[in-house]
């Protein structure tokens, strides 16, 4: 099973970067997300391919037609936050805000009930597991923010199953849909989303995702946009990251979906059979 899914923010939506953390720095730059939305959503209406948008409740106040495109075309709406700041960085009482501000704003526009949540870079941890009381408290019926291995900001590598299960918490259960990776040589590799996407050429993306029995993609807008400014700030290894492989992305996801089945997350929540899942208690 593979499920594709995109993160819909802003290409200057960078983390854990001063000139790009909050709202006051927002300003400072150009809106290109309708343009790439509407990029990714003509590559999907190509290939009759459906998909989960997790989107930023920010970007739906902002550019509520980026929205209305995505649910027009039948695609799923779920939630990327408002503001996407780092869980950990967060109080819960902040997270339950942002997170409600997010689900209602989103639910107004799509007139459809949001029940998937992704958290900004990937940042529920180990200290942060209170968020998924706040996630089901709040009508999330399926989250997709654990990375099951060790990143920059977030990831959580002793959540040491990167298959769908069940998260088993202060007496509480969610269902979850974690990123998945591959070993070399003993080491987990992501390659479904983000830079690693961008950066490893298609044949090993093919061969991996051919060889796995579920993968959970996450792609962005800006990952497909070559003419986005440069955030200089960055330093040179996130510059990197950034805008690395830009170029063949389009094309790299054009014949993913032309060579492999991929659904959406409401698709996948259907076909899987919740009671043969591992339970994983936190
Ligand atoms: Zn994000």
């Amino acid at each position: 099973m593979n499920i594709l899914t995109f993160d819909i923010e802003e290409w200057f939506h960078i983390l854990d970067n001063p000139s790009t953390r909050t709202v006051n720095e927002w300003g400072n730059y150009e809106s290109r997300i309708r343009a790439d939305a509407d990029r990714i959503l003509a590559i999907l209406c190509n290939h009759g391919q459906k998909a989960t948008f997790f989107c930023l409740g920010w970007v739906a106040e902002t550019c509520p037609d980026v929205i209305r495109a995505i649910v027009s075309q039948g695609h799923e709406v779920g939630t990327h936050s408002h503001m996407h700041q780092l869980v950990y960085e967060q109080q819960p009482a902040d997270f339950e805000r942002d997170l409600e501000l997010s689900v209602k704003t989103l639910e107004d526009i799509t007139g459809q009930k949001v029940k998937y949540f992704r958290a900004p870079g990937f940042s529920i941890t180990k200290t942060t597991k209170w968020a998924f009381e706040i996630l089901l408290k709040n009508g999330i019926e399926v989250d997709c923010s654990i990375f099951p291995a060790s990143r920059a900001h977030g990831g959580f590598p002793s959540y040491k199953v990167s298959v769908p299960s069940i998260i088993k918490y202060n007496g509480l259960e969610i269902k979850e849909l974690p990123i998945n990776y591959r070993k070399l040589f003993g080491i987990p590799v992501i390659y479904s989303g983000g830079g690693y996407f961008r950066l490893f050429p298609y044949y090993f993306i093919k061969k991996w995702t051919g060889s796995s029995k579920y993968v959970m993609t996450y792609l962005h807008p800006r990952d497909f946009d070559t003419d986005q400014p440069v955030i200089r700030e960055l330093s040179l290894f996130r510059r990197f990251k950034s805008y690395t492989g830009l170029r063949s992305a389009g094309k790299k996801l054009d014949r993913w979906l032309d060579e492999f089945e991929f659904v959406d997350v409401g698709t996948a929540v259907g076909h899987i059979d919740w009671n043969l899942v591992p339970q994983v208690h936190l």
